[in-house]
């Protein structure tokens, strides 16, 4: 693995959440995406080499809706940046870690995107993401 490529937090409304991470980062948001597929929308900030990305459910029953539901709102995952996301996920399989994908699928912000299931991670969602060259 190589950087934490960005962290993923939970909010309710982007609406009130960007302006927020804005004045806490002092950077704008420079990137707002919709993932339909995940029923996210979602919002990115540069920290350095770092990505903050905040994710708003479209869906009331959608991923994020849930989380928010059983945990409030905050960070929901850890994004690392991975050279060849298809080996990361056969090494990480090998060494008896569930992966919520099969296949790597289609992220927000250009990448393969592919999750390990927390139960087996110390309860910490974490996310491998490769970018689409
Ligand atoms: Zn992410």
């Amino acid at each position: 693995m190589q950087k934490v490529e960005h962290i993923g937090i939970a909010v309710k409304d982007l609406d009130l959440s960007v302006p927020l991470f804005e004045k806490i980062l002092n950077t704008v948001c420079y990137k707002t995406e919709c993932v339909s597929s995940e029923n996210v929308n979602t919002a990115f900030f540069q920290t350095g080499s770092t990505k903050i990305e905040l994710l708003e459910s479209t869906t009331p029953d959608g991923v994020i809706a849930k989380f928010i539901e059983k945990r409030g709102e905050g960070i929901h995952h850890l994004a690392f940046e991975v050279a060849d996301i298809h080996a990361e996920m056969e090494r990480l399989q090998n060494e008896g870690f569930t992966l919520l994908n099969a296949a790597p699928k289609q992220g927000a912000d250009n990448k393969l995107v592919c999750f390990l299931h927390p139960k087996g991670t110390n309860g910490v969602l974490i996310e491998l993401c490769q970018e689409i060259r």
